[in-house]
């Protein structure tokens, strides 16, 4: 047996982290420093697990950059110390935290494996204990060489490991709540850990930097038939947002009407940043298929090939700070930098 590895639990709050009271049958966060009391499966992992905790959990919908930079200086601070990290996290936005992450990591070489689950742990038919104890698998694990299995940002639910910035919730309702509809699994689980590509390759050399990220004017405007001219003249002309993430039909295509390009028009002329992503699931956008993104492509809007819309808000955020230049976030947009986009 090899050396038990070191895994760094953080929670942050969602469902996973909450026990039903026996008498009243409410449900409330649980105290996870005694997490093996609740999970005693956890002392048969060849796993040494620390846990640290948000001071108050926190439903996944209130997470904010904040947040996020939170939890990267939390896996800076310890990132010598262990050999794999798991957030524990609402589902709800598990994917733009992945994202976020996976941007924020300059230079990660260990895993990141974030999980939650749909039932929460303190119930009978929970999803949790599984996720859990899976995850901290995954996060443990190395190749013959002792180097991580996984070097990157990556969500485990449901026996997948998903790449973190290809990750999107497709159910509010089935255990097997995530997909990755652009690019393969990382891994599977079934009776061993199948790891799909052996050369999943770490983005980084392990030096660890991070990139903290701040509100910022970033909009999302969803592409659909009847439009106003007014709103989509607001958002594409208010100085609050610098950049547009507009969500499209199809392989990138939108209304041809002459006041909707012309907005476009106005709004990259101002040198804002006009993004076009497919509203859908599958698929990438192809602005040289169509007139109509051959047109879009000729007022300056940057395609979005097949990146999420949660992947594309986060590198948004992360090439603002990175640097002020329209040219070169747009430049840098069309680059896969973490595997987040098919080029
Ligand atoms: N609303 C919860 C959250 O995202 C749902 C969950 O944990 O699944 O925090």
């Amino acid at each position: 047996m090899h050396q038990p590895s070191k895994v760094l639990l953080i929670y942050t709050g969602g469902t996973i982290g909450m026990v039903q009271d026996v008498d009243s049958n409410a449900l409330h966060p649980f105290d996870f420093s005694q997490i093996s009391q609740e999970i005693p499966e956890l002392n048969k992992l060849n796993c040494e697990i620390e846990t640290i905790a948000f001071d108050v959990p926190i439903d996944s919908s209130d997470i904010c950059p904040n947040d996020w930079n939170r939890l990267a200086n939390a896996i800076k601070e310890n990132y010598q110390n262990y050999d794999g990290f798991i957030v524990l996290h609402g589902t709800d936005t598990m994917a733009y935290t992945a994202s976020a992450l996976s941007f924020m990591l300059e230079g990660l070489n260990k895993p990141v494996i974030l999980t939650g689950s749909q039932l929460p742990i303190g119930v009978l038919r929970t999803d949790g204990k599984e996720n859990l104890l899976t995850a901290i698998e995954v996060a443990g694990d190395k190749n013959a060489q002792g180097k991580p299995m996984v070097g990157e940002v990556a969500i485990y639910f449901e026996y997948k490991l998903i790449r973190g910035n290809r990750a999107h919730k497709t159910s509010t309702s089935h255990f097997d709540a995530f997909n990755s509809p652009n690019f393969r699994v990382l891994a599977e689980a079934g009776v061993n850990i199948e790891y799909k590509n052996h050369h999943i390759p770490p983005f980084g050399n392990g030096d660890l930097n991070v990139v903290e990220l701040h509100n910022q004017g970033i909009f999302v405007l969803p592409i659909f038939p009847g439009m106003s001219q007014d709103q989509v003249e607001f958002v594409l002309e208010s100085d609050k947002n610098w950049a547009i993430l507009m969500m499209t039909f199809g392989a990138g295509n939108v209304p041809m009407q002459p006041w909707f390009i012309d907005a476009i028009k106005n709004a990259t002329a101002k040198n804002k940043v006009v993004v076009n992503v497919t509203q859908c699931m599958k698929g990438k956008v192809n602005m040289s298929l169509y007139k109509n993104g051959q047109i879009l492509e000729s007022i300056g809007v940057i395609g979005g090939s097949d990146i999420t819309s949660e992947a594309a808000i986060a590198k948004l955020m992360y090439l603002k700070e990175k640097t002020d230049s329209v040219e070169k976030i747009k430049e840098q947009f069309g680059i896969s930098l973490r595997g987040e986009m098919t080029v």
